[in-house]
């Protein structure tokens, strides 16, 4: 089975232990999330190709205030970040300002404990819930799936692949229009946000539908390619954290610098890789809770998406 790869250590640990292990860790202060819109979106997409089998397993594992539907519970990680103080280093990874990713230097926390990343994150919750339907897994799965559902919208926002130094465009000033903002929160929110207000009548689901229809229309032909991956150690996640330095650098980096006022320009030709972010995000969150949660387990192969 192509995911029950050697564990990093971490992973055996069991939660409390886990907490114990990192709640000293210091990390510097950051915004940690697409915001709240960004990871309802990528959900909500995922939930329309989840499989019958992963939708039952989903369900199964929602808590009661989700009202079943997995999009509710998707912001939850960042809701718990200050509860759950190890957590934090989870959200996101930084390179040494290089545009590109290696694990090994750029996948910990900031006392260097291997794994502590967006990455480490997902191959860790993913492990976790193999587990499933194992009445002898010690895990708490339904934090395991709201956890797994948030990093993989996580690990496709540009930024949270970003430099350390800037520490993924938090500390880069910028006005957005008229208002002030950091990089980061501008690729978390405010491309979205005005994305909503000018092209969907400020609705979260005429957004989502839009990229839907994309899905089945112009992106069609690419989802083959966003199913694979090259670089594949547990699940595909090295590859999208390599994917998204590379946007940081090409687009959401380029031609920024302190103090500058985003405007139409960065707007139009930005909007589209957010939007293709997301709905990547959403088919791989969907590929990777199929793949859990199928009968079949794929040995290194990607089961494909019914593209409907
Ligand atoms: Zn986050």
């Amino acid at each position: 089975m192509a995911l029950a790869a050697p564990l990093l250590r971490l992973r055996l640990l069991p939660l409390a232990a886990f907490v114990a292990v990192v709640s000293l860790t210091a990390a510097p202060r950051r915004a940690e999330a697409w915001g709240k819109q960004g990871h309802i979106i990528v959900c909500k997409i995922a939930e329309k190709y989840l499989s019958e089998k992963a939708a039952a397993a989903v369900e199964e594992l929602l808590p009661e205030s989700a009202g079943g539907e997995l999009s509710t519970v998707c912001p939850w990680a960042d809701e718990v970040r200050f509860h759950y103080y190890w957590s934090r280093p989870l959200h996101y990874a930084n390179t040494p300002q290089v545009c590109n990713f290696k694990y090994s230097r750029d996948c910990h926390n900031s006392r260097h404990q291997q794994g502590m990343c967006v990455v480490g994150a997902i191959n860790n919750y993913t492990d976790q819930l193999y587990s499933y339907g194992d009445s002898k897994s010690s895990y708490n799965l339904t934090e395991s799936l709201m956890f797994l559902a948030h990093f993989v919208g996580d690990v496709h926002q540009p930024l949270h692949v970003g430099f350390e130094e800037d520490e993924g465009g938090n500390t880069i000033k910028v006005h957005w229009y008229r208002r002030k903002e950091n990089l980061h929160h501008v690729w978390d929110n405010s491309i979205i946000e005005t994305a909503m207000k000018d092209f969907y009548n400020r609705s979260l689901d005429t957004m989502v539908e839009a990229l839907k229809m994309n899905l089945t229309d112009g992106w069609s032909e690419d989802i083959s390619h966003w199913e694979n991956c090259g670089n594949k150690k547990e699940t595909c996640a090295n590859d999208y954290a390599i994917e998204s330095i590379h946007l940081s650098c090409n687009y959401a980096y380029k031609d920024v610098e302190q103090d500058i006022t985003l405007g139409d320009d960065y707007f139009y030709s930005r909007y589209p890789i957010v939007e293709k972010r997301l709905a990547q995000a959403g088919i791989r969150l969907a590929l990777i809770l199929n793949w859990i949660f199928g009968e079949d387990k794929p040995d290194g192969n990607v089961i494909p998406l019914q593209v409907q």
